[in-house]
């Protein structure tokens, strides 16, 4: 096949066995979405009709083996088209839309005029070779790169430094789109752990910079979450600040002012500005400031005036090249609850607003300020930053027992979610710091009977509770202490991890039978949901003594469950939790495993990977022996990703041995990598930029490495800036 951006014109045979094809594409496009496809590739093709009654072909274009893969694709496709034209009014504007899938690629997808060329990852599904994270993710990235051809190629960027005007916004495109897809407290929920873990981590290291970037050697280096995450942050604020029916004027006088242009951010806010008589100069700093603001929070209480006192200060700190912030506009949404966990009628002094709200958005311009909150029946508890409405950091002293009554009552589910992990995180690193001073870590009873309430709770959606048992990642206990030790915190979050297994032992064997399989697989949010609580409590319910061991019965679940699993997602929960258990265990059914899938490249990055995050000794040994498996193709990015890249940023207690292996290990790659993939291997590089976080020890270890990877003759500009930065 021929294929190209537009619609084609002709095609035909040609002498010599030669064939040809022409395309015409109406639109006026910038150069980078233009795109030629030439292969032996077969396609499944479907039909959309637009709101306006015109027919669109689609077509998804693989090779001939993965055929019977892109059912989910094409669903996927139909319900984003749908979606833009309910919520945006936007459709589609070509006879034709297709969609290449190639094993080959180092991004996700790219959004090329009429012709999405795609990792095979986000396009190839079936139950027995996908799980449902990855359904998820095919969702979502087929949307996001349909949505691009409004906010992307119909309207494009003036230059890179714009690139959050495309990415910012189609990630919140695409972020809502999967909120009315699935559910909305989960979707923020995962949304905002991205931010938190990863994001704000960038915001506190070397490479931090503005949604905006000022200055870059290589644009590679700046499609980074900053640019497309917190981009998708400072665009829900606007969101927040006016409301879902002024947004949407905004973008349509976006649309009709800029349809066909190359603009900038200044001129997306102008238009949702204009559209809404919102004075925007102040905003506009969450596009040119780095770093991640940081609030404190204090609230009062006065019985005899009846009045809620909140004080709320905010400060960034500085950044590489950027010492001095300003205030930034930031929208908080509160609400207050009474003794029964009941939301308040919020009354703002100085404000004749509807006195039925119960979430009030404050609008915080300045360095400090106070709201006073009026006919406050009895002393309240505050729920701070609803549903995440800001990118930052919160500073907010209160009482166990209160974090708890939220975690139990908050009407707000992101924030009921977001109590809990604040309050096992105190736990959490209460117990890190003791272990360090070489005392006995111990679990809290708090602790436990919240944890054993949540699982027990069976009016909740088992997507939201799966999210609410989970443990903070140790990439987010990491970034609240002075210098990170890895290796505490695996142990204290693993030693918390165990004490539920023993004192919980019985309820989470009955919530792992209610959720059992009832028939054969089907994929849909509610069913994922119901899985993923599922196999969190096998993930539990197999985590093995100090000493390694683990009782029979527990690793014969796991096993069971893997003999009998008909789909991807049981089966990889089941061979995650005895691989990262028992050694013997986990090593016959890793052999089974790859014997029954060494056919298919995806299903073998999943097992690259579950090896390569294993936590138990001797993994770093295992992931060398793996890099010279036949499997393995150092060409290929998805496998780069799969075997070093998931053992250098997701297993923090193999990478940071104290012996600074894995940091040698790294770098070998990176050099290995980078004559013939520089922006795989500038990726690959991140683990290290951050060694200033680490002990004296580490630190010496993890420079050395940058030092070497420096000294490598004819280094491509994509790894030396970020070496050289973090260095710096
Ligand atoms: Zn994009």
């Amino acid at each position: 096949v021929l294929l190209a951006n537009g619609n084609m014109i002709a095609r035909g045979e040609m002498e010599n066995g030669r064939h040809f094809a022409t395309w015409h594409d109406p639109h006026k496009k910038p150069c980078y979405p233009f795109a030629l496809v030439a292969g032996d590739l077969v396609y499944i093709a479907d039909h959309f009709r637009c709101r306006s009654g015109r027919y669109v072909v689609l077509r998804i274009f693989v090779e001939k083996r993965n055929r019977d893969k892109c059912e989910h694709a094409m669903e996927s496709l139909k319900k984003a088209m749908r979606w833009d034209e309910e919520v945006f009014g936007l459709e589609y504007d070509l006879d034709i839309f297709m969609i290449v899938a190639v094993d080959d690629f180092n991004m996700g997808a790219m959004e090329n005029k009429g012709l999405n060329v795609f990792n095979s990852k986000f396009v190839l599904a079936r139950p027995e070779t996908a799980t449902d994270s990855d359904y998820e993710g095919i969702e979502g990235v087929i949307a996001h790169e349909y949505f691009h051809n409004w906010t992307g190629d119909r309207v494009t960027c003036r230059d890179w430094f714009q690139l959050s005007l495309k990415e910012g916004l189609t990630v919140f495109r695409d972020q809502e789109f999967s909120a009315d897809m699935t559910s909305r407290p989960v979707q923020r929920i995962r949304d905002v752990q991205i931010i938190r873990n990863f994001q704000f981590r960038e915001d506190a290291g070397p490479m931090a910079h503005p949604v905006r970037p000022e200055s870059y050697i290589e644009i590679n280096n700046f499609y980074t979450l900053t640019v497309y995450d917190k981009g998708a942050e400072v665009v829900r604020m606007l969101h927040t600040l006016l409301g879902a029916a002024g947004f949407r004027r905004g973008m349509d006088l976006y649309f009709a002012r800029h349809d066909g242009q190359a603009v900038t951010c200044d001129d997306f806010v102008a238009a949702l500005a204009d559209a809404n008589g919102f004075e925007a100069g102040q905003f506009k700093l969450w596009y040119s400031q780095a770093g991640t603001p940081e609030l404190e929070v204090h609230g009062e209480y006065d019985a005899g005036r009846r009045e809620y006192r909140l004080t709320v200060s905010q400060t960034t700190p500085p950044t590489p090249g950027q010492q001095k912030k300003e205030p930034l506009l930031i929208p908080v949404a509160i609400g207050l609850l009474d003794s029964r966990g009941r939301d308040l009628p919020l009354r703002l002094a100085g404000n004749h607003e509807d006195a039925a709200e119960t979430t009030k958005i404050l609008r915080l311009p300045r360095q400090l300020e106070t709201f006073v909150l009026q006919d406050v029946p009895e002393r309240p508890v505050l729920s701070f930053l609803r549903n995440f409405s800001a990118p930052v950091k919160v500073g907010l002293d209160r009482p166990d027992e209160e974090l708890a009554f939220l975690m139990a009552r908050d009407p707000d589910a992101f924030n009921r979610w977001d109590a809990g992990q604040q309050l096992v995180l105190k736990y959490l690193l209460q117990q890190i710091s003791l272990s360090r001073q070489g005392k006995t870590a111990t679990v809290p009873d708090l602790f436990i009977s919240s944890f054993r309430r949540v699982l027990l709770d069976e009016k909740a959606d088992p997507a939201f509770l799966a999210l609410a048992l989970n443990l903070p990642l140790e990439s987010w206990i990491g970034q609240q202490m002075e210098t990170v030790d890895p290796l505490a915190i695996f142990a204290v979050r693993q030693l918390f991890r165990r004490q539920l297994r023993r004192q919980l032992r019985d309820e989470l064997l009955a919530v792992y039978h209610r959720h059992g399989s009832q028939g054969p697989y089907r994929y849909s949010a509610v069913e994922a949901g119901r899985r993923s609580l599922k196999n969190i409590c096998l993930a539990y319910l197999l985590v093995p003594e100090a000493d390694g061991s683990l009782a029979a019965e527990l690793l014969e679940i796991g096993r069971n469950q893997y003999d009998g699993s008909d789909n991807m997602t049981d089966t990889m929960a089941a061979l995650a939790a005895v691989v990262n258990a028992d050694r013997a265990a986990g090593d016959e059914l890793l052999a089974h495993f790859y014997g029954q899938w060494r056919h298919d490249p995806l299903v073998v990055d999943k097992w690259f990977s579950l090896q390569a995050t294993c936590t138990l000794p001797g993994t770093l040994g295992r992931v060398r022996e793996l890099s010279r498996h036949p499997a393995f193709v150092l060409k290929n990015p998805n496998k780069v990703r799969a075997l070093i890249g998931a053992f250098c940023s997701g297993n923090q207690v193999g990478f940071h041995a104290a012996d600074g292996e894995g940091y040698a290990f790294l770098a070998d790659y990176v050099i290995r990598l980078d004559p013939m993939n520089p922006q795989i291997a500038a990726r690959l590089l991140t683990p290290l930029t951050t060694w200033r976080r680490y002990d004296q020890a580490r630190q010496a270890l993890m420079c050395k490495e940058l030092e070497r990877i420096l000294a490598v003759d004819n280094l491509s500009g994509d790894v030396s800036e970020v070496a050289g930065k973090s260095l710096a």
